[in-house]
């Protein structure tokens, strides 16, 4: 067992290796029987090779390749000769050559496979998490662990470059509030008390700035217990980063070189920076959301001028209730009428009453469900105002602000195509409010509560408008991250938790070690976090970030391949002071005191 397994990496072999004696490990990728002479197709990490086995020259080898199956592990020895005129395979890196066979061993059989290893093998996404492992072989999921890898490595290149420290900080703490469920870890010694795992790093990463670390970072493993959306996961990992005597320039220039960094390493391209950037009013207004992709065209116009006084009453009484008429300019859809009631259905999955259509014909007048009620002032200045002309679409919603906005967004998502679909749009918003309006017109909190107000008087005064120093990365479409300059004056801190509603008694008993720490002398600071399985999926031009997570849960937090979660044995939750609750049991989970002292709910 002394010896190496193999000589050469399959992969990596050339029409100049020809003559050479090698010595092959890998798995079966394929295997052909050619009246006799087999045609084995051997991947390892690095690619495949093709092998020939002909058992009238090496009968030995050629009783073990009668036998193999896909996916055994082997390792063959031969020698690289050039293929045959007429057989060189330019489709494949090692297309020239192939080895013949003088020997062959099975390292490790394998079982009959549950589905091919084959990019163009459509299996279902259950099957290929419960066999993970084999799923990982395919080609599609290699390139995804390395792009993931490489961009990690871009990622602390670049943050070495500009200076960072790389700090790790603990998984097992008291919750860090970020505005999700806390995912709980029982304590054994302290029975009846629990650690939370972290949802950000967020508080220690501020405790390193007061500790004097003034450019810290970290590829941060996350856990935020949340009702799973398409695109999450329970645990994520992020580029974590914050610095001292640093405004919000600072942060956006530091990952736009992160970007430039990843964006060369993964797809060759340089990208011309600084990124745009759109406050978040205005990147409501134009896109009806605050992560934009706007290579899709088609901006969203107020038409609040072209309607005013409308004699159209549907129109006429959401304006006058304070609402508005927005719509886009669809281009030339060619649409029936089946298509654009579909529209007017996206429409109202998101809330809006329905999509008003109108179609501008040849001599410029408007065909529409709603035109006889729109006189001829009012239909040109709708057009002027959409910029319109014959043949292209006009799609309308008149509705709150607050429903207007994701309905226009969502029919402008389904519509739009980039007409680049390689390019990267990124781009920064910014001035995002301290409170976040729900459709029914209530207000929460849109950040941490340590995110640095403009004005904190006014954020007492005057909610609804209040702008908050916090900002997002987007790109095409999807938010990255965020980050915000800090909170640094103890007493801005206080009055923020008591406009946020959190007592004095409460902040200080969740949140009193921080403070104190706030008290310290604490360097103005600001910092971020960018999602690395996002990045990494769009680089990749993936659909869902799973495909970039090597073992990732379903939609479901499960995991096919362990089965995890799973219910634990009763003595195991004895130990923690715990009793399980369900079928088996009548005990509450945690009942025994399990809130602790000042527990771990998020102030988020
Ligand atoms: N802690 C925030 C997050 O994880 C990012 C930040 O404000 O730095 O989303």
């Amino acid at each position: 067992m002394g010896e190496p397994v193999r000589s050469d990496r399959a992969g990596e072999l050339r029409a100049s290796d020809a003559g050479r004696e090698v010595r092959l490990a890998g798995w079966v990728a394929s295997r052909r029987d050619l009246g006799g002479v087999v045609f084995l197709v051997l991947r390892d990490a690095s690619g495949e090779a093709q092998v020939v086995v002909d058992p009238q020259a090496v009968p030995a080898a050629g009783e073990v390749a009668k036998d193999l199956r896909d996916e055994y592990c082997i390792t063959v020895s031969g020698t690289v000769r050039p293929r045959p005129d007429g057989t060189v395979n330019p489709g494949m890196a090692t297309g020239e050559i192939e080895v013949a066979a003088a020997d062959v061993r099975v390292l490790s059989p394998s079982d009959p496979l549950p589905f091919q290893i084959d990019d163009r093998a459509d299996v279902d996404e259950v099957r290929r998490l419960q066999w993970r492992y084999l799923d990982l072989r395919r080609p599609r999921m290699k390139a995804n662990l390395i792009a993931r890898s490489r961009a990690v490595s871009a990622m602390r290149r670049s943050m070495e470059g500009q200076g960072f420290l790389e700090v790790e900080t603990p998984t097992l703490i008291r919750s860090t509030p970020e505005g999700a469920r806390d995912m709980l870890v029982p304590s054994r010694l302290r029975a009846g008390s629990f650690y939370a795992l972290p949802q950000s790093p967020q508080l220690f990463k501020q405790l390193l700035m007061i500790g004097g670390v003034e450019r810290y970072y970290q590829i941060a493993r996350c856990y935020r217990d949340e009702d799973f959306r398409s695109d999450r996961q329970l645990e994520f990992a992020q580029l974590d980063l914050e610095g001292a005597f640093w405004g919000r320039d600072d942060v956006l220039a530091t990952l736009e070189s992160v970007m430039v960094e990843v964006a060369r390493e993964l797809r060759g391209v340089e990208l011309s920076t600084p990124f745009p950037r759109l406050t978040y009013r205005e990147a409501m207004a134009r896109y009806g959301t605050d992560k934009p992709d706007v290579r899709l065209g088609m901006e969203i116009c107020d038409l609040g001028g072209a309607f005013a006084g409308t004699g159209f009453k549907a129109f006429a009484g959401v304006l006058d209730a304070g609402g508005v008429v927005r719509g886009i300019n669809a281009g030339p859809l060619g649409m029936g009428r089946s298509g654009l009631d579909a529209l007017g259905d996206l429409a109202k999955g998101a809330g809006a009453k329905g999509l008003a259509w109108l179609v501008v014909e040849d001599d410029g007048s408007l065909r529409s469900p709603i035109a006889k009620f729109l006189g001829d002032d009012e239909a040109a200045a709708v057009k002027e105002a959409m910029g319109a002309g014959p043949g292209d679409t006009l799609l309308l919603v008149a509705d709150t602000p607050e429903i207007a906005a994701p309905a226009l967004d969502r029919v402008r998502r389904h519509l739009g195509e980039p007409d680049d679909p390689d390019e990267l749009a990124f781009l920064w918003v910014i001035d995002f409010p301290v409170f976040e309006k729900a459709p029914d017109g209530s207000l929460a909190p849109a950040h941490h509560p340590f995110t640095s107000p403009h004005d904190v008087d006014e954020m007492g005064s005057d909610p609804e408008h209040a702008l908050s120093h916090a900002y997002d990365l987007v790109l095409n479409g999807s938010e990255l991250g965020s980050g915000s300059v800090r909170i640094h004056d103890p007493e801005v801190q206080r009055r923020v938790f008591e406009i946020l509603g959190i007592s004095d008694e409460e902040a200080e008993s969740r949140f009193g070690w921080f403070l104190e720490a706030l008290r310290y002398g604490t360097p103005p600071h600001a910092g971020f976090a960018v999602g690395i399985d996002r990045l990494v999926s769009i680089l990749q031009g993936e659909p869902n970030i799973r495909e970039v997570i090597p073992f990732p849960k379903t939609q479901t937090g499960a995991d096919p391949l362990t089965k995890a979660p799973t219910p634990v044995a009763a003595d195991q939750l004895a130990e923690l002071g715990l009793e399980a609750a369900g079928e088996d049991a009548d005990g509450v989970a945690g009942g025994d005191g399990a809130a602790g002292e000042g527990g771990g709910a998020s102030a988020g």
